[in-house]
């Protein structure tokens, strides 16, 4: 969106001050209550860096701080009677804070590690290092785009959905010129960047313009769907963009009659009760939420589900650099959650996004849980393994 609408926007939430409570958002504070902890005030934010001629507020440690602090999560503009788009404005601020020099530490290095390396981890090893053979596979017209958080971080998503690929016969590549999607750039506000570093990627996929590009990452699918045509004008008119989800909801039977081992998994590998949880991206950013539980339900998996669900769902509080600039609050924000798996009685919590996946997992460990959290892709790996 530009930024004149934008504005206009801005002026509407300063008139509308209806912010119920605290808009569910993870940055919200408790103790002091300030309006600037959520949605309005960060708006008001935003408001003051772009009227502000004397840069007070672009060289303030709180805007930075109030601004930097916001998940993305999009639970704000969900709940919103006017409407407002509020993610979009503070990722406008977030790039006046950039422009300004003004944004965190951590984020310096997220965006070193992508300028030099291709993902945000600084990891020097190629992309396709455990699949090297499907970057060759010249005769595909389906893209996998398993994104730098299943290769570097959590590979067993990437290679249980590969062995999935292939129990459905789908004749798959990988990009050679894949990189980060590089969305943490926009949502960080390093959109100046974005061109330059997916460029080659883009044009890879313009030259020989596949089928379908199916993601495990909502966070990435949103970067292809939503952040390269706003930012580069990209629409991928002629390719179909997939959460994995999306992609297997009408093949499920084809995986084989994986019903029949729930019980044994149940059993072995994996302890219920399970509880699905909805990543923000893909539940309440893509409105893919119907798929997976779609899914769960064709292979007749019992699971509970969070008090809120869906386009209501609440973060797991590790978005948009938050993790990375401001740990403890994304602590909290899981913390949250996790209690809540624990008052519900559940003991496996099931995703499909591997960033949530990463934050539980390593919130989880630290303080020391009895909680384990599983990606769909892998559980149904497991169900293929048992068949
Ligand atoms: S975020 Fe929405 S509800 Fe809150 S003040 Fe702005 S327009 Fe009103
Ligand atoms: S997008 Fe999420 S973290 Fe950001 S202000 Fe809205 S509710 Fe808070």
């Amino acid at each position: 969106m530009r930024e004149k609408q934008l504005l206009g926007i801005i002026w509407k939430c300063n008139l509308c001050g209806f912010c119920p409570k605290d808009m569910e958002c993870p940055g919200y504070d408790e103790d002091t209550r300030w309006e600037s902890s959520f949605a309005r005030g960060k708006v008001s934010i935003v408001h003051a860096i772009m009227q502000d001629p004397d840069l007070r507020f672009q060289n303030s440690e709180l805007a930075k701080e109030r601004l930097f602090s916001c998940t993305g999560c999009g639970h704000c503009e969900y709940i919103c009677p006017s409407g407002v788009d509020v993610p979009s404005i503070i990722y406008l601020g977030k790039k006046k804070l950039v422009e300004a020099d003004n944004y965190p530490e951590a984020h310096k290095k997220i965006v070193e590690n992508i300028k030099n390396h291709g993902n945000p981890f600084g990891e020097t090893q190629p992309r396709d290092a455990s699949w090297p053979n499907l970057k060759g596979n010249v005769n595909a017209d389906s893209i996998y785009y398993p994104g730098c958080m299943a290769i570097y971080r959590i590979p067993e998503i990437a290679l249980h959905t590969l062995k999935l690929f292939e129990k459905l016969g789908e004749n798959i590549k990988v990009l050679k010129n894949e990189t980060c999607c590089s969305g943490i750039l926009y949502r960080t506000g390093h959109n100046e960047l974005l061109y330059d570093l997916t460029n080659s990627m883009l044009n890879e996929i313009r030259e020989n313009i596949p089928k379908q590009i199916i993601f495990t990452c909502p966070g990435c699918l949103t970067a292809f769907k939503e952040i390269y045509k706003s930012e580069l004008k990209e629409k991928f008119e002629d390719t179909k963009l997939l959460h994995f989800s999306e992609y297997l909801v009408d093949k499920i039977s084809k995986l084989g009659d994986l019903k029949s081992k729930i019980n044994e998994l149940l059993k072995t590998t994996i302890k219920g009760p399970i509880i699905w949880h909805d990543p923000c991206h893909l539940a309440r950013g893509l409105g893919i939420y119907n798929e997976p539980r779609a899914i769960l339900d064709a292979i007749q998996l019992p699971y509970a589900e969070f008090n809120q669900t869906k386009e209501d769902s609440n973060c797991c509080g590790s978005g948009s650099g938050v993790r990375s600039a401001y740990p403890e609050l994304a602590e909290k924000t899981t913390i949250q959650r996790l209690e809540e798996v624990k008052e519900l009685g559940a003991h496996t919590i099931l995703t499909a996004c591997p960033f949530c996946e990463y934050q539980y997992k390593s919130v989880v460990e630290k303080n020391r849980y009895d909680i384990n959290v599983i990606d769909l892709n892998n559980l149904l790996s497991e169900l293929i393994s048992l068949l």
